[in-house]
């Protein structure tokens, strides 16, 4: 065993469960893009590449550097760059990542980057923004944009695509459905003015799920495979992939008036026992998840979390459960204790994957 116990594990078979269910959904020919950003949704983003890269399309990540690490670890698949700065630009090449070009003055140094390097083309992404008003060029950018394209075989568009912004609100259908018209309209005109015919992609996770019409050539799944969709059924559908462990690292037996933890924010109203457990905010379990906000397991029994979270630790109240100092506590390993935290701490299932922290060992299982 290694010397970490407190642990991410995460279950390969699952992730490929949760791949199969989206792309069972898909036309036969919709390719898939994986997203995995922020370090595979704070899973572990190289070896779940490495994993599916057989499996999978295209790999995306937001950030240059997520990219390189992919390809340090060796995988070959196309990887796009949501996300790049004109400052990576060089990287980006060195890497044989492929950019997202969002804005003028990044498609421009880009085309002249790849000018000066006498590349032939090389892969690029446009972008539009159909509403989501986060990055992307505007309709309106088409003629210019198409104009310079005709002009080099430095680079050639790989993909044209855009991103919903309410996927997973059903009521806002009306809002959607004209992006994704405003979409279709956009991806004509490069297929007019083009003499070749990049992909096209729109639909998230939600999006795959509610408006599989939008499928174009391709998805780009991200939390789906994490294993949560957008309601309880679909989440059900698929299987949980993170498990949060630690373990005990001390009991204590309490009186009645003591208090635990900073700021004596608990008061123990009855003879007590607590269990200390090494695991704290600084590993992303927020503290708006102290002070009963949030039970954990142990022994498959609930134990809340009871003071202040502190950056290291944390203290639960394991007084009606038989346990020992070393016993395994289970922080989530189910879907449904993963939402609880997102609601009990006030935000998304996204928010807590992504938040556990890189002091946390993680632990693929296949
Ligand atoms: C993160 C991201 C995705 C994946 O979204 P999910 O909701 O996690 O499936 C897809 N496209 C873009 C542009 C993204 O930034």
């Amino acid at each position: 065993m290694n010397n970490h116990v407190t642990i991410l594990e995460i279950d390969g078979n699952a992730i490929k469960h949760n791949l199969q269910y989206f792309k069972q959904q898909l036309e036969a020919d919709t390719k898939t893009l994986v997203v995995v950003k922020a370090f595979g949704y704070g899973s572990e983003a190289t070896e779940i590449a490495k994993f599916l890269e057989n499996d999978v399309d295209y790999f995306a990540v937001a950030y240059t550097d997520e990219g390189i690490a992919l390809r340090n670890a060796g995988i070959e698949n196309p990887i796009l760059v949501l996300h790049p700065q004109i400052q990576n630009l060089e990287l980006i090449i060195q890497y044989q990542l492929e950019p997202n070009l969002y804005n003028y003055k990044i498609f421009e140094t880009f085309l002249a980057l790849a000018n000066i390097k006498l590349l032939l083309n090389y892969p690029i992404h446009i972008k539009f923004n159909t509403g989501l008003n986060r990055i992307g060029f505007w309709y309106t950018d088409i003629p210019k944009i198409i104009s310079e394209l005709k002009e080099t075989n430095h680079a050639k568009v790989a993909s044209v695509f855009s991103h919903l912004a309410a996927s997973d609100d059903v009521n806002e259908k009306e809002f959607t459905a004209n992006q994704i018209k405003n979409f279709t309209f956009i991806a004509s005109q490069f297929f007019e003015h083009l003499d070749y015919k990049p992909s096209i992609h729109m639909l998230n996770t939600s999006g795959i799920i509610n408006y599989p019409e939008a499928q174009f050539d391709m998805v780009r799944l991200g939390i789906g495979l994490y294993g949560f969709g957008n309601d309880i059924q679909e989440t059900d559908a698929l299987k949980n992939v993170v498990s949060l462990k630690s373990i005990i690292s001390q009991i204590h037996l309490i009186k009645k008036g003591e208090s635990v933890g900073y700021n004596r924010a608990f008061i123990a109203d009855k003879p007590m026992k607590t269990a200390t457990i090494p695991i704290g905010h600084a590993d992303g379990i927020s503290r708006k998840l102290g002070n009963k906000n949030y039970a954990v397991l142990v022994n498959n029994q609930k134990a809340n979390i009871i003071g202040n979270v502190c950056m290291d630790m944390m203290m639960i109240d394991v007084t009606e459960i038989d346990c020992k100092e070393g016993a395994v506590v289970t922080l989530f390993n189910s879907q449904r204790m993963i939402n609880e935290m997102a609601v009990n701490s006030n935000t998304i299932s996204y928010e807590i994957l992504t938040g556990i922290s890189q002091r946390v060992k993680r632990l693929l299982k296949c």
